[in-house]
């Protein structure tokens, strides 16, 4: 995938083609897209047909699975663990306190399940999902700049000419 370094911070308009950026044919949705480095996240919408659009939106039945149980987990684990930690905690703590420690593990818990099931939920996506989900990206980005790459050359080259006053030459934009 060729880069695209572009003079473009947050809340800068880029000009996109009116084109699906993984298959070319008329956009009429939108995909966000979004990089995220430290505390700081470059997120921005790019063109899709409305049959890109559908299929990004599907679930494979290995995601439904995957969905399925991860609410299962939730729901088995979550009160159990609870009222055992409820149980552990020392009598002479208050028993709102208590509540209040088994709560927060609770939480904890349930959100560190959540965070497993997000990573591993996108392998489980059909491979046509996965090549729409990567067919554009933003690789770095700073204060005023975003890089930009595509997996589409056409799409890529139509970006680059809508978006040429902006563009920064890199030693891999000239090379290619
Ligand atoms: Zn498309």
């Amino acid at each position: 995938m060729k880069e695209i370094v572009l003079r473009a911070g947050p809340g800068t308009a880029v000009q996109f083609p009116g084109r699906c950026v993984h298959c070319d044919k008329p956009a009429s949705a939108m995909m966000p897209i979004q990089t995220a480095r430290g505390y700081l996240a470059r997120r921005i919408g790019v063109p899709l047909c409305a049959g890109c659009d559908l299929e990004r939106r599907r679930l494979s039945a290995a995601e439904e699975r995957q969905q399925k149980l991860r609410l299962l987990l939730l729901a088995l684990l979550l009160p159990v663990l609870f009222a055992l930690v409820l149980l552990v905690t020392p009598a002479a703590y208050s028993f709102l306190l208590r509540l209040l420690i088994a709560a927060v593990s609770a939480v904890a818990v349930g959100g560190i399940i959540w965070l497993v099931f997000q990573v591993r939920l996108p392998a489980a996506a059909l491979p046509e999902k996965q090549a729409i989900r990567t067919a554009a990206r933003i690789r770095h980005f700073s204060r005023g700049r975003t890089t930009f790459a595509f997996a589409n050359p056409s799409f890529s080259a139509r970006f680059l000419e809508l978006n040429h006053d902006r563009v920064v030459e890199t030693p891999s934009s000239t090379a290619s």
